[in-house]
């Protein structure tokens, strides 16, 4: 996708140039010079807290933006960057840098942040969590670390070992995009996760009566199990009037905010959200 010239500056990917045609070679070396760049930041998503109309937390999101401007989306660089064990190095600096923001305002109750099986995976992960909370002097309570249900996460037990170290520390432990993958009733038999977030295509297909069937079972089901209720991708007043009814417990998605630069999300943590009379 890009390479450097040796000198000071990147260049767009040239199909032409057979150097070039291994995509993934190509992103792994964009990384590269992306981290040692820091072409790499985190923008923030609004959590809305339905009940309240407060914002309550907000997930961060990594974006890798080229010199010219051009942004390359996480769907791209993550994969690579697991594949190439780079996700420790971006990892890592993500969550000191969620850490961080959390010390800069005491408003911002929770930040979440994405973790990749990867990490799990890797030795003495909790502990270098635990680093960056001394760090910036912030309780584990307030960071969530948001885990993808996947195949090559399957009955780990180094995983499962690292989440409860996490647990232990206060670090509160999400499922993020349930109902997705395969392993997702199996994780929620094995890990007592804080908070559940459904995936935005059940809020989507809801516009059938059999979508919003499927969706009502899916939150019985959780509500069952005892964590709390995210629904992402919530695009609409009429799907956040919907979450209203079925008393979900926290939503995400354009409608409630755009992932955005923290100076500008940090004043909607000091003033309440007002709320639509029902
Ligand atoms: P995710 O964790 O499920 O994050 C939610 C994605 O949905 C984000 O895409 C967000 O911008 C998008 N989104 C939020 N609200 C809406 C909505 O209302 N409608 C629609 N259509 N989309 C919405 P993004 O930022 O492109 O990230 C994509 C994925 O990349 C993330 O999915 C996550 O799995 C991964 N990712 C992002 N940052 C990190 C990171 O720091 N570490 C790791 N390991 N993965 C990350
Ligand atoms: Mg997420
Ligand atoms: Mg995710
Ligand atoms: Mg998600």
């Amino acid at each position: 996708l890009a390479k450097a010239d040796g000198r000071n500056c990147v260049h767009l990917f040239d199909p032409n140039d057979p150097q070039t045609s291994d995509e993934s070679e190509n992103v792994a070396a964009l990384l590269k010079i992306a981290i040692e760049r820091e072409l790499i930041s985190l923008v923030f998503q609004p959590i809305i807290n339905m009940r309240t109309g407060k914002i309550e937390a907000m997930e961060a999101l990594m974006r890798l933006t080229m010199p010219d401007g051009t942004a390359v989306p996480p769907s791209l660089f993550i994969p690579v960057a697991e594949r190439t064990g780079m996700i420790l190095e971006l990892g890592r600096w993500a969550i000191r840098t969620a850490c961080r923001e959390l010390m800069s305002s005491e408003h911002i109750r929770t930040i979440s942040v994405n973790v990749s099986p990867v990490q799990l995976k890797a030795p003495g992960f909790a502990a270098s969590v635990a680093a960056a909370l001394g760090e910036a002097g912030v309780t584990g309570d307030r960071l969530a670390l948001e885990i993808t249900e996947g195949l090559e996460m399957e009955m780990h037990s180094d995983v499962l070992r690292c989440i409860s170290d996490l647990k232990l520390l206060g670090i509160k432990v999400w499922l993020d995009d349930f109902g997705t993958g395969f392993a997702g009733l199996s994780w929620l038999r094995l890990i007592d996760f804080d908070t559940v977030k459904i995936d935005r295509s059940f809020l989507h297909d809801c516009v059938t009566p059999r979508g919003r069937a499927m969706f009502q079972d899916i939150v019985e089901l959780l509500r069952n199990r005892g964590p709390k209720i995210l629904v992402e991708g919530v695009e609409s007043e009429e799907q956040l009037e919907l979450l209203r009814r079925l008393d979900i417990d926290h939503a995400q998605g354009f409608h409630v905010g755009r992932p955005a630069r923290a100076e500008s999300l940090r004043p909607l943590f000091e003033a309440p959200r007002r709320q639509k009379t029902a």
